[in-house]
């Protein structure tokens, strides 16, 4: 079984949204840690061996055109986390064609390869987008990563669908890597990015991952840049988020290193490739 490793490279003002967290007028002015913390990832990512797949903001992009570079200078692959991290459900078909657009271009500019990757801002495909993928294939993607198959705060969709997948839609089809959930006691629950990651012990996110393993499934891993550096700044924000986004930070870098001990690591574009040299031979007999 293959893992994949992502990561949504995002500054730490990219957070949940809240009355005291800066708007996008705001951010030119406050001082920035993703480029330090996505080489913090990078280094230990390196030590492991593993190359991931980095959905890139369109806004990091345009400030920092050396990280997005490295990233890909490094072996990794650079793929679109949208242009100012609004959400799906904010926008109308044709502003989300137009996001998608631009902030492949601009990637694809900076790096100088082709962009074939999507995940929306906190994950907020939902029901209210059914023209979604549609978008997705009409800008020219060849995957996406916004599923995910479990109640959550915000964004989330409901689905039978738990492993990489195809979606196929009147424009044509597209790749789908949702979300890794575990189902426990009846309820699907993710335990491998972001907050969750933060939230659950490191023994329990391990046996989960190899739980799964054991089912012949693969384990998408998600994570932030600021996730790995518990003394960002920090904003005022009710209880609740908070904890969502504040929870459990130093304990970040010793559950990276577990899960990275514990598979093979493959990219969301070369096991896209596998999936395709498969089909080639399955259609060849
Ligand atoms: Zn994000």
């Amino acid at each position: 079984m293959q893992a994949l490793f992502t990561i949504d490279v995002e500054d730490y003002f990219h957070t949940v949204e809240g009355e005291h967290v800066p708007k996008l007028a705001q951010w030119d002015a406050l001082p920035t840690r993703v480029e330090k913390n996505t080489q913090v990832l990078l280094d230990i990512l390196d030590e492991y061996k593993v190359k991931s797949t980095c959905f890139v903001l369109g806004y990091v992009a345009r400030r920092h055109p050396d990280l997005v570079r490295e990233i890909s200078r490094r072996g990794h692959e650079v793929a679109s986390h949208g242009m100012n991290h609004k959400h799906v459900y904010e926008m109308a078909p044709e502003e989300f064609a137009q996001d998608l657009e631009t902030s492949k271009k601009l990637l694809e500019d900076i790096c100088g390869n082709e962009v074939l990757g999507f995940r929306s801002p906190g994950f907020s495909y939902t029901d209210s987008s059914p023209w979604f993928f549609d978008k997705l294939i009409e800008k020219g993607y060849s995957f996406d990563s916004s599923v995910f198959p479990a109640a959550r705060f915000e964004g989330g969709i409901k689905t039978d669908q738990f492993d990489p997948h195809w979606v196929t839609t009147s424009q044509g089809r597209i790749f789908e890597f949702p979300i890794t959930v575990a189902p426990v006691f009846g309820k699907n629950i993710c335990f491998f990015g972001g907050g969750y990651l933060r939230l659950f012990p490191k023994w329990m996110i391990v046996s989960m991952a190899k739980k799964l393993q054991r089912a012949q499934r693969n384990v998408l891993y998600y994570i932030h840049p600021r996730e790995i550096d518990p003394s960002h700044p920090r904003f005022k924000m009710n209880a609740l988020n908070s904890f969502r986004s504040y929870v459990n930070l130093k304990t970040v870098e010793g559950k990276l290193r577990a899960i990275l001990k514990l598979s093979e690591f493959i990219n969301c574009r070369d096991y896209l490739q596998q999936i395709k040299l498969q089909e080639d031979k399955n259609a060849s007999g």
